[in-house]
């Protein structure tokens, strides 16, 4: 089998991946909706994998894989990633699972990252309100995760927050030490959300990046009473093109609060650090940043060796980027935790996939499906409508 061609659309914000083959099979892959710009990058590649066996995805793989890099430049090599095993399922008759090594769990977990209410202003009363409705949502998620502090604009928004300057019009370069009021009120906020969520639901939290170390070790030992399921992004995080492993050792080691982080890292190589340095408790990879499924699976077994658990991450990565989680997650050890639930928007998105289960959640689980490939697919005829003009010859 050979490739014949790579496209990218724009569908909704989402772009969307599409290998053909010379025996009809195409695969299809998704790239989280704040990248519309990555389509030009997506289109570098096809030059080195058309005339490749899409079956031999690994092989394909060491083709592009030294031309991404960090988060927002990884996602286009994770999406062709994805779209070959897609492929290489269809091929097999299998789904991608059992190429992965087969599961070992028949549902998996997911946390709500995406499922969200408006919230009416940023007190801790605010905030509580919030969590009572996701506590109560269809899903039943078991684990919710919330943004706080740099993450959540609390610099912007609660006076005298920080130190240092409120930087706008570029994602969290606001950084700085935390003022006694700021530390405080984020304390007021998690104790309002755990009120609600109690020990029935776990609350995480996507925190930053903006912290400097001594505030992020006074806050980590602040929230032990609280027994949070994480702390993300503290140090770095989102688009930091690095990882300052050193840095997460020093906050790790001083707390038994969980700390997490990695959804911008790239490749196994880059998450060397974090896990040999026992830099963190948790890694966050996200499939569509990292390299791909496969790569994700190396990099959680690796982390298994050394203690480390494994939440990926993947809010924006559509409905595609579902699927794929649901494959990998449900192959990775034990160390397992929950995979970051992605929601397709704009709604009509779940009009023009087919082979999601109904519901997709069911008491904060995703059953695992058995179709060949992802076993997902675009209802063509109802996806033609929403193509833009340039992209109009996706499906021929
Ligand atoms: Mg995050």
């Amino acid at each position: 089998m050979k490739i014949t061609d790579l496209k990218c659309a724009i569908i909704g914000q989402n772009p969307v991946v599409r290998i053909t083959t010379d025996e009809g099979i195409y695969g299809i892959g998704e790239i989280e909706s704040p990248k519309a710009y990555i389509k030009p990058h997506v289109m570098y590649y096809k030059q080195f994998i058309v005339g490749q066996d899409p079956t031999n995805v690994e092989r394909v793989m060491l083709r592009i894989r030294n031309l991404g890099s960090f988060k927002p430049w990884g996602s286009a090599v994770s999406a062709i990633e994805m779209a070959l095993w897609d492929i290489a399922g269809k091929a097999a008759g299998l789904p991608v699972y059992k190429l992965l090594g087969g599961k070992i769990r028949d549902k998996v977990r997911v946390y709500n990252g995406g499922v969200r209410f408006p919230m009416k202003g940023s007190s801790p009363e605010d905030y509580a309100e919030v969590m009572q409705k996701m506590k109560n949502a269809k899903e039943g998620f078991t684990i919710i995760k919330q943004p706080i502090s740099f993450h959540g604009g609390a610099h912007r928004v609660v006076p005298n927050f920080f130190y240092g300057e409120v930087e706008d019009g570029s994602p969290y370069i606001s950084r700085g030490l935390l003022t006694e009021k700021g530390l405080k009120y984020l304390i007021e906020c998690v104790k309002a959300m755990k009120e609600v969520l109690g020990d029935e639901v776990g609350l995480a939290l996507d925190c930053g990046p903006g912290w400097v170390l001594p505030s992020a070790i006074k806050f980590a030992k602040a929230m032990e009473p609280f027994n949070v399921m994480w702390l993300e992004d503290m140090i770095t995080g989102d688009y930091t093109p690095y990882v300052l492993a050193d840095v997460y050792r020093e906050v790790t080691r001083s707390t038994s609060t969980n700390i997490h982080t990695g959804e911008q890292i790239y490749l196994r190589q880059n998450f060397k650090d974090l896990i040999e340095k026992h830099a963190v408790n948790i890694i966050g990879p996200d499939p569509c940043d990292i390299g791909g499924i496969a790569e994700l699976k190396w990099t959680a077994e690796y982390a298994d060796l050394h203690g480390i658990l494994v939440a990926p991450h993947g809010v924006f990565n559509g409905l595609f980027g579902l699927a794929a989680q649901v494959h990998m997650c449900a192959t990775l050890p034990k160390n397992y935790i929950a995979f970051e639930y992605p929601v397709g928007r704009p709604e009509w998105w779940y009009d023009i996939v087919e082979g999601l289960p109904n519901p997709i959640v069911k008491d904060g689980f995703i059953e695992v499906w058995d179709s060949p490939g992802m076993g997902v697919d675009f209802n063509e005829k109802a996806a033609r409508k929403y193509l833009r003009e340039e992209d109009k010859d996706f499906f021929d």
